[in-house]
């Protein structure tokens, strides 16, 4: 008999029942050091008292009306994103997945209202991931995800990942009207984009007008060390996609883009009934206000530096079990050689949280908030994990 919760997920035998920083409580008293962070969502940690307090405050004040009336705290955080990015404008959604969704609509109705309805076409590559709806299915193409869910959504034009001849081919197709990236793969396996690649994407967009769709929904909201991984390279993107860690464990996302990608959505062309609630945007606000300051990105890449050193430090020790370490900021990802299913099995026992990626990769995922010492416990209980690992082995 199906379970009464849709079998979609194998569960790990965890039941957690309180949160607090990087700390997770299991029913059975048990104290998990939690560098998965919900999978870069609770980029504050557990039970933040800066988040704790913005959440009860407004609920207590206005939970829902609706996007047909001003939501104050949604024009807030729309100024504020606005101010401290790229981008002119926002629509605020629910998740990643809806951010896919609006990302792709605006780029094919940018182009529509052009009178370019051709360009409907959009290059996206191996290994990515951008959620699971019809449409985000379809333009991963990951055969994992799509089989049996056909048929998939046309127009993506799926490339290898890091292949430069590859994509200038594919930029020649005058039916190309839009590029859509992650900067840094999380799916698949914390593969990043080095700067100048992203830089010659930037290039080859802008000598096509073709639009530039980051999809930053996991490596965004400071988890790179910067607000977004971008800004590393110094090329920006005409509309991004950010969810997870942007509501710090509140259910948000949002699609930024410039005046001119978005010229196509004028009233009427997209909505969302939860989308920007003044729940959500509360929480979003309360995260930015923190995350948004130039000190804490840059205690990121300090404590991210420190954790990157050990981690080379692990492989070194363990070269039976660990082979690379893989990332930027505290996006960083652990290569293994052993089966990445038995390392995260053996982490548990360690009472730690790690979250598995493609090509055999751990991902360390913690909050962005991590202390030092946490820091270090974390990496001898990683290291307990390898060799409980090669006894098993
Ligand atoms: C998680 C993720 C998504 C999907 O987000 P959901 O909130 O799960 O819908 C999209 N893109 C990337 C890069 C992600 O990591």
């Amino acid at each position: 008999m199906v379970s009464s919760v849709l079998p979609t997920y194998n569960r790990a035998p965890l039941h957690f029942v309180k949160g607090e920083g990087c700390w997770l409580q299991e029913a059975d008293g048990r104290r998990f050091l939690d560098l998965g962070a919900g999978i870069a969502v609770n980029a504050l940690g557990h039970a933040h008292p800066h988040l704790v307090r913005a959440l009860t405050e407004q609920a207590g004040a206005l939970w829902h009306t609706s996007n047909l009336y001003h939501i104050d705290k949604q024009q807030a955080l729309a100024d504020r994103l606005v101010e401290l990015t790229f981008a002119d404008t926002c629509f605020f959604t629910n998740s990643g997945t809806e951010a896919a969704e609006l990302a792709i609509k605006m780029a094919r109705k940018y182009w529509h209202e052009k009178g370019h309805s051709e360009r409907m076409k959009i290059i996206t590559f191996e290994g990515s991931f951008h959620g699971r709806s019809s449409a985000a299915i379809a333009a991963s193409g990951s055969e994992k995800m799509t089989k049996g869910f056909g048929p998939l959504l046309p127009g993506f034009v799926h490339l290898p990942f890091g292949d430069h001849e590859a994509f200038a081919e594919a930029m020649k197709d005058p039916e190309v009207g839009a590029v859509l990236v992650e900067p840094i793969q999380g799916e698949g396996g914390i593969r990043t984009m080095n700067d100048a690649c992203l830089k010659g994407m930037r290039a080859a967009c802008d000598a096509t007008g073709t639009l530039l769709i980051l999809d930053e929904v996991q490596c965004g909201m400071g988890r790179s060390g910067k607000l977004f991984a971008h800004e590393w390279t110094g090329a920006t993107p005409d509309i991004m996609m950010v969810a997870k860690g942007i509501g710090g464990g509140f259910p948000i996302g949002a699609v930024l883009a410039t005046e001119e990608a978005a010229s196509g959505m004028t009233a009427g062309t997209h909505g969302s009934t939860y989308g920007g609630n003044p729940l959500g945007c509360a929480v979003a606000l309360a995260v930015l206000e923190i995350v948004g300051e130039p000190a804490f990105l840059e205690e990121v890449t300090r404590k991210a530096g420190l954790l990157r050193q050990g981690l080379e430090g692990l492989v070194a020790s363990h070269p039976d079990i660990f082979e690379e370490v893989r990332g930027e900021g505290l996006m960083l990802g652990l290569r293994c050689k052993a089966p990445v299913g038995d390392i995260v099995s053996a982490a548990y026992k360690e009472e730690l949280i790690v979250v598995p990626a493609a090509e055999n990769v751990i991902r360390l995922l913690p909050a962005l908030n991590i202390s030092e010492e946490e820091i270090s416990e974390a990496l001898s209980r990683l290291d307990r994990t390898a060799s409980r690992a090669a006894e098993t082995a």
